[in-house]
């Protein structure tokens, strides 16, 4: 079942490997599906070869329904996470090394680019340090990051959210290349925010955008 949601998570995984956010193994990827489960990609196996029925499908305790592969290591964190925001449906986890590197050096990663804003809406938190593959990483980018669509996780990586793992992919995507240039910046000089009207008016609907 769901052979089509299936390989949507593989080619969403190999972006991830294409925009370099994660190495190897790393980082994980899930979607809710419209009867409650979800799928996920197993626990350390590579993208590149990855095959659809490679991917898990879970309840929402976390019980295998299909696939043979053992679940990420991180699905009781995940499922924390699309317990408290029932309007996300796809979640991306990463090791992107800009974000991360940009989160090790302070508590937010403010909305100074507007590729930031247009995905994030605000500054994206950096919830502090905890132990990966453990529920305590779902419960605290919960409380950093209730209403962002991204959270930095301190000396670790990235959740990146979204109602559909495009949005969530656009998440991470964008974050990254604002965490590039902020750093680049950083590095120079001292870096030009935004006030909260001009972040407010670059939030505001354009209708001239997209097709
Ligand atoms: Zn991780």
């Amino acid at each position: 079942m769901y052979e089509k949601e299936k390989q949507q998570l593989i080619n969403t995984a190999l972006e991830m490997l294409h925009y370099q956010l994660i190495a190897l193994t790393g980082g994980n990827v899930s979607l809710r599906l419209e009867d409650g489960t979800f799928l996920v990609t197993p626990s350390a196996m590579r993208y590149e070869t990855m095959q659809p029925d490679d991917i898990v499908r879970v309840d929402s305790e976390g019980r295998t329904i299909e696939g043979t592969r053992r679940p990420t290591s991180d699905l009781s964190a995940l499922l924390y996470i699309y317990r408290r925001r029932p309007e996300i449906n796809a979640i991306i986890h990463t090791h992107q090394p800009y974000a991360t590197a940009a989160g090790l050096i302070g508590d937010s990663l403010p909305a100074c680019l507007t590729t930031i804003i247009d995905t994030n809406f605000a500054d994206v938190p950096v919830a502090p340090f905890t132990v990966s593959s453990d529920e305590g990483m779902g419960v605290l980018t919960m409380e950093y990051g209730l209403e962002s669509y991204a959270v930095i996780l301190k000396n670790h990586g990235v959740i990146g959210m979204g109602t559909t793992l495009d949005e969530a992919l656009e998440t991470v995507v964008y974050l990254e290349e604002g965490a590039k240039c902020y750093l680049a910046a950083r590095s120079a000089g001292s870096v030009a925010l935004l006030t909260p009207e001009q972040i407010a008016a670059e939030c505001a609907p354009s209708d001239n955008y997209g097709q």
